[in-house]
């Protein structure tokens, strides 16, 4: 069977993407490796999305999810590991199975950046995370430390602070670049304690639990937990050899959603642009179907 459009990546661009392509007539396939969802899933609370004052990142998640569903959107769950053109086709590979489509749009997300500290990798689980949702409750009446000064930093930080005994926010310059709502919330917020013009160089454990944190002024902070938001890195490296990234691996595009394969479309957090966020990812997700759903006519006749 040859579909009209593959989506890979059901977080808000893919999804948006499946609404306005099915209300198109297109037969959609939506391929994703974890949740429906995407990155909303590790979201507390979204204050700037329109329509909601106020909505948890998990509610809006099932609201999209919900949406697809109606429409009978065809939805697996399988990691795409390739995409190659064959003649005026596509063909997208997961590891177990292979479809062929005229289409593709690729709204994989990104993922965190690491601080890039030797022992990192293996503290994952034991006090170091990046995700406040999924693991602030382990540190319930403790001290933590969020690195970072972005929107995401501030954000998490004022979650954990309203679940924690303290925060520490540790930030490398001497001002946030955040919104400024968020960061006079912070500021005023009792249990938040800010670190600035300071790097973590290491993170200390006692029996294989995090313990502390040192900063290169070399003040050490007794932490239980750990949360990093010190940016992002795009979040697939099967278009690594199309030539479509820039040099820090984002896709670009053009206005229309298009990489310079025709065919082959990129929406979302994935693709190089000023800002990353929800009603950004949305509004690439639906420009990209509608000029899919021109594209598949017009590769139809
Ligand atoms: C902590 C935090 C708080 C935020 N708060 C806000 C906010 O309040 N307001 C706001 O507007 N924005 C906020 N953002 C930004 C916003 O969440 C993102 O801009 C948006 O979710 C990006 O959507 P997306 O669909 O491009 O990507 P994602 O939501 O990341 O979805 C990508 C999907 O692709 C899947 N995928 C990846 N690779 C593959 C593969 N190889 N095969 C199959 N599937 C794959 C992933 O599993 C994922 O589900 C926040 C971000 C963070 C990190």
């Amino acid at each position: 069977m040859t579909y009209d459009l593959i989506i890979i990546g059901s977080g808000i661009a893919g999804i948006t993407a499946a609404i306005y392509a099915k209300r198109s007539n297109l037969n959609v396939l939506i391929l994703e490796k974890g949740a429906p969802g995407g990155l909303l899933n590790k979201i507390d609370t979204i204050k700037n999305y329109p329509g909601f004052k106020e909505i948890t990142g998990s509610e809006l998640a099932a609201k999209l999810f919900e949406q697809i569903n109606e429409l009978n959107v065809d939805l697996k769950y399988e990691e795409v590991i390739n995409i190659e053109s064959v003649g005026s086709l596509k063909k997208v590979e997961t590891k177990n199975n292979e479809y062929i489509t005229k289409s593709i749009l690729i709204a994989t997300g990104r993922i965190p950046k690491k601080l890039g500290l030797n022992n990192e990798d293996s503290l994952y689980g034991r006090g170091l995370s990046t995700c406040a949702l999924c693991d602030g409750n382990f540190f319930k009446g403790k001290d933590v430390a969020v690195i970072g000064g972005g929107n995401s930093a501030l954000g998490e930080a004022l979650y954990l602070a309203n679940l924690v005994n303290k925060v520490y926010i540790i930030h490398r310059r001497d001002e946030f670049r955040a919104d400024s709502n968020l960061i006079s919330e912070v500021i005023n917020k009792d249990n938040i304690e800010i670190v600035y013009n300071s790097n973590v160089t290491n993170i200390n454990l006692d029996k294989d639990i995090v313990t502390s944190i040192t900063l290169d002024s070399g003040n050490i902070i007794a932490v239980s937990g750990v949360f990093v938001y010190v940016g992002f890195v795009p979040g697939v490296n099967f278009v690594e050899t199309m030539g479509i990234t820039n040099d820090k691996g984002y896709i670009i595009t053009n206005g229309y959603g298009e990489t310079k394969i025709p065919g082959i479309y990129a929406a979302g957090d994935i693709i190089d642009k000023q800002i990353y966020q929800l009603v950004t990812a949305a509004s690439e997700g639906a420009i990209a179907a509608i000029n899919i759903n021109n594209y598949c006519k017009k590769t139809m006749k």
